[in-house]
């Protein structure tokens, strides 16, 4: 595996890759990698050769006051985990080289940023949205995957890649659990063993709006009504908030039609832990996707 450090080096391999006609695919993380984004991996490989990972630790999504300075950094045992999964680059740029003195552009997606996750982390966005249109300059991807686990990150980035006419297409992949249905992320060693043990109520919860559904349920208030309760009955848990959206808006949903997220963002300690259930109608029955 090529460990690329500069942007200039990055965009020389990219070029020369498509002009050799090939397809790259292209997987940002933060580090710290997991399952989840070995999966995302799995997906690129089955569509593209080469394969670009990036690990960058982005500052300017995190507000102050949260978790950058002690966002876990495992870099060789990401190298290593790279290297058995056969990707081709890894991408990990100091920051000096992604935000440069004088750099003064950003971009930020109007409407859909604003509401849960935006509304929750001023600025958060604007940051993933910068650093992804950055990081999707520099390699030119041919597809660029993404995991539901952030399911309004995604939704911005498709907008952002229409927006801007970008080459590169925007893949959402499924999310990845631990046995025990707590959905896989870098954040999850902050937890206490206790809240380690109660976090499950994330994904109980959103079993128990997709029972729901399958019995029938179709009031978006009940569901919401229904996840306040599973999580009421675990005193670890601080709800942040739980929500049935559109898939397109990130609006709450008014009714349960087309496509829409269960979404949860729970308080464990100090370790704020996301969720999501995808339902999408199909023949006025819903497919649920945990
Ligand atoms: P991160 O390193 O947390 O910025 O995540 C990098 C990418 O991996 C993002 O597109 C995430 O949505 C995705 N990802 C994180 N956790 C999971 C998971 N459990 N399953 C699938 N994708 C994930």
């Amino acid at each position: 595996m090529e460990i690329i450090r500069t942007v200039e080096w990055m965009k020389q391999v990219s070029r020369r890759e498509r002009a050799d006609g090939r397809l790259v695919g292209f997987v940002p993380t933060m580090g710290a990698l997991h399952a989840g984004h070995a999966s995302l991996v799995r997906a690129a490989q089955r569509d593209c050769s080469p394969v670009v990972v990036s690990i960058f630790v982005n500052a300017a999504q995190f507000g102050p006051g949260e978790d950058f300075s002690r966002y876990p950094r495992t870099f060789d045992a990401d190298v290593a985990l790279l290297e058995s999964l056969r990707v081709d680059c890894l991408f990990a740029p100091e920051a000096a080289e992604i935000y440069p003195p004088g750099f003064s552009s950003h971009v930020e997606v109007e409407g859909i940023s604003s509401r849960l996750e935006g509304r929750a982390r001023p600025g958060h966005f604007r940051g993933v949205a910068t650093v992804v249109l950055k990081l999707v300059e520099i390699v030119q991807p041919w597809r660029a995957y993404f995991g539901r686990k952030d399911a309004q990150q995604a939704r911005i980035i498709q907008q952002l890649a229409r927006d801007f006419h970008l080459d590169a297409e925007i893949e959402v992949c499924p999310i990845v659990r631990e046995p025990d249905g707590l959905a896989l992320s870098s954040r999850n060693v902050y937890l206490a063993p206790e809240d380690r043990r109660a976090a499950t109520v994330l994904s109980r919860a959103l079993q128990a709006v997709k029972a729901a559904v399958d019995r029938g349920e179709r009031s978006p208030e009940r569901l919401v009504a229904l996840m306040r309760q599973v999580l009421a009955a675990e005193p670890r848990a601080a709800l942040d908030y739980a929500e049935i959206v559109r898939a397109d808006s990130f609006e709450p949903a008014t009714a349960l039609c087309g496509s829409c997220y269960a979404l949860l963002a729970v308080f464990f300690g100090g370790t704020r832990l996301l969720d999501n259930l995808l339902m999408e109608e199909q023949e006025g029955a819903f497919r649920c996707a945990l």
